[in-house]
Order: structure tokens, then sequence, then C-alpha cells
């Protein structure tokens, strides 16, 4: 049996990812028989630890813990689109390519959040650990010049229904999935497990 109790972890020492511990595991392969018995090849299981760098947008996934969903605005006068807010965050602007300024949106979300439209699905990819059927939405927010995805924790979507950020804020895996969208005024005794409403 493969041990994973060294399964790697980084840490950041002097500015520079030092992993430490395992981060690739090989499990017994096992044949594969045809019909008739004939062997045909073999699985080749293996266990492989991704390191994802957030770079820039750091900010964003670290914000969400704290129940916050910050985007970003070109400040730049001299873009031909100044002033231009988007969530998702961009850390640079698509316009001007210079350094976007950090915004936080959680007011904006609160009370404008609406339901551009949808997607249910029954399949999904793999390493998929939402409850089946996803409800995809997007999400569009006044003034902000693009439309976030995510998904929705309770009830059924529809075009146009006003929506608001949960956030999970107990345990949270720092990725996407600690952001979801609960219709307004769900009381807060129905979120999911983990999941408060904004700070
Ligand atoms: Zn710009």
């Amino acid at each position: 049996m493969t041990n994973l109790e060294k399964r790697g972890t980084v840490k950041v020492i002097n500015g520079r990812y030092r992993p430490n511990g395992n981060f690739h595991y090989i499990y017994p392969n096992t044949p594969i028989y045809s019909d008739s018995g004939e062997l045909m090849g073999v699985t080749n299981p293996r266990d492989i630890t991704h390191i994802h760098t957030y770079g820039g947008e750091a900010h964003f996934f670290s914000s969400l813990k704290d129940g916050q969903l910050w985007g970003t605005r070109c400040d730049n006068p001299a873009c031909e689109h100044t002033g231009t807010v988007n969530l998702p965050y961009k850390t640079y602007c698509p316009d001007c390519l210079k350094k976007a300024t950090p915004v936080n949106l959680t007011a904006v979300a609160n009370s404008t959040a609406k339901v551009h439209t949808f997607m249910v699905t029954e399949r999904t990819g793999a390493f998929n650990t939402l409850e089946k059927p996803v409800r995809f939405i997007n999400i569009e927010f006044y003034g902000v010049a693009t439309i976030l995805m995510g998904y929705l924790s309770i009830g059924e979507p529809k075009i146009g229904m006003r929506v608001v950020p949960i956030f999970r804020m107990l345990d949270p895996t720092f990725t996407i999935l600690d952001l979801s969208w609960v219709p307004e005024e769900t009381p807060s005794e129905n979120l999911p497990s983990g999941f408060s409403f904004s700070k």
C-alpha cells in the first residue's frame, strides 16, 4: 500500500516555492484481459499533486474566506476604457495591459447581482465535487463590464433572478468553490454547511 503520510506540501521561503514530501505516487497496476482471457494491457494508476500558482489573482481567492468579493478596475488615464470594472478579477487591464486596481465589489454584488443566464447539468468533468445536478449561473452586476460564472446552491435559477453571494468561511478550500450564490432573502439557517453571507 502506498504511504500517503508524507504527501507533498509547499512553503514559500525567501520568495521561492519550497516543495517538501512526495508529489507522485505509483499504485500497483492491474491486468486488462479480453473476453477470451488474453492479456490486452495494464492500468497504470498514478496520483499526482499539481502545484497551482494563483499569481496576481491570489488576493481574490484569499478574500473569499473573509466573506469578500473583489474585482479590478483600470485606472490608467491613457487607457481607451479607463474606469472599466472587471469581475472575474483581472490583474492586468485587457485593453491597455497596465496593472489594474483591486476593488471590493461585495456591496455591489449584494445589492445588484442578477442571473444573466444559466445552465443545469447532470454530467460534470473529472474530480467534480459539487452536488448534481449543478446549477451553473452567469451573474451580471451593475457597473461591471463582465459576467461572472458561479453556481447556485439553493433553488432553481431563472433569468433576471436576484441572487446574493455566499462564502465558505469555515474550512475554506481556497478555490472558486468557496464562492456560491443563493436567491435574495434566503434565510441564513438554510445555507450549505460552512457557508455564510458576506462580512
Ligand atoms: Zn486599461
